[in-house]
């Protein structure tokens, strides 16, 4: 799900997405959890001075980034019991039980998870358990939902398939017809990992974000921008100046 009309300039070292847009004020904002740095300009504003104004901000980008590395290294899950983890937009309590039977995940309700893993199994491998079972719960789920919207938006899904990436939910390759959705999605409610879903399916009939794209996901899926900011949740580091 990355942005078709945007471009990436190089500043310091930093990598920037610049995404041109009929506005009148520059927007720099640093999102979470890696120090993404994303402007969006005003159409008429070229690269060069979209270069300017981001080395004008360089000491503000460089002190969020290293805010958002402080809390990465903090939020990095010891898989023990007590910790907080979400699965399907829900917290959860976490339990973690060793005993000698095969590592698995039990669920008590919507508010506990007990990890039952072999005896000094590290946290690599009590976060690949959990990874492993919201996989297939993923799986689980997706079938039916390619089944429910293949008819809706008049496409068929070739293949699919679900894994951990780093900077998108989702993603299609339009000439294979196959869709790929980030494990990530376990964690959020239902309706996200739906509109993900759908979002990569109308790409079968319009491989860019544009005003097309817009208008079939108005059609298919009309509170798709809600479901979307709630995925892209506000950026921690916003700043707004007039070019
Ligand atoms: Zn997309």
């Amino acid at each position: 799900m990355n942005t078709s009309q945007s471009s990436i300039i190089e500043v310091s070292n930093i990598r920037v997405e610049v995404v041109r847009k009929p506005i009148k004020n520059l927007h720099l904002s640093v999102h979470p959890p890696d120090g993404r740095v994303r402007v969006s300009a005003p159409s008429r504003i070229d690269d060069e001075a979209v270069r300017l104004a981001v080395i004008s901000k360089l000491r503000w980008i460089r002190r969020h980034q290293q805010t958002f590395a402080a809390q990465s290294r903090q939020s990095q899950r010891e898989m023990v019991s007590g910790e907080s983890h979400y699965f399907m937009g829900r917290r959860y309590h976490l339990n973690v039980l060793e005993h000698g039977g095969p590592n698995r995940i039990s669920r008590k309700g919507n508010s506990e998870l007990t990890l039952h893993v072999r005896p000094g199994a590290d946290r690599v491998k009590r976060e690949q358990v959990l990874n492993e079972w919201y996989r297939q719960h993923m799986k689980s789920l997706v079938p039916d939902l390619i089944t429910e919207w293949q008819p809706v938006i008049g496409v068929q899904v070739a293949d699919w398939g679900i894994k951990k990436m780093k900077t998108r939910w989702g993603s299609c390759n339009t000439r294979d017809h196959r869709v790929w959705l980030n494990l990530e999605l376990a964690k959020r409610p239902l309706h996200c990992l739906e509109y993900v879903l759908v979002h990569e399916m109308v790409h079968l009939l319009e491989r860019h974000h544009n005003d097309h794209f817009k208008s079939l996901m108005d059609q298919f899926l009309p509170q798709w921008r809600s479901y979307q900011d709630e995925l892209n949740k506000v950026p921690l580091a916003h700043e707004e100046w007039a070019p």
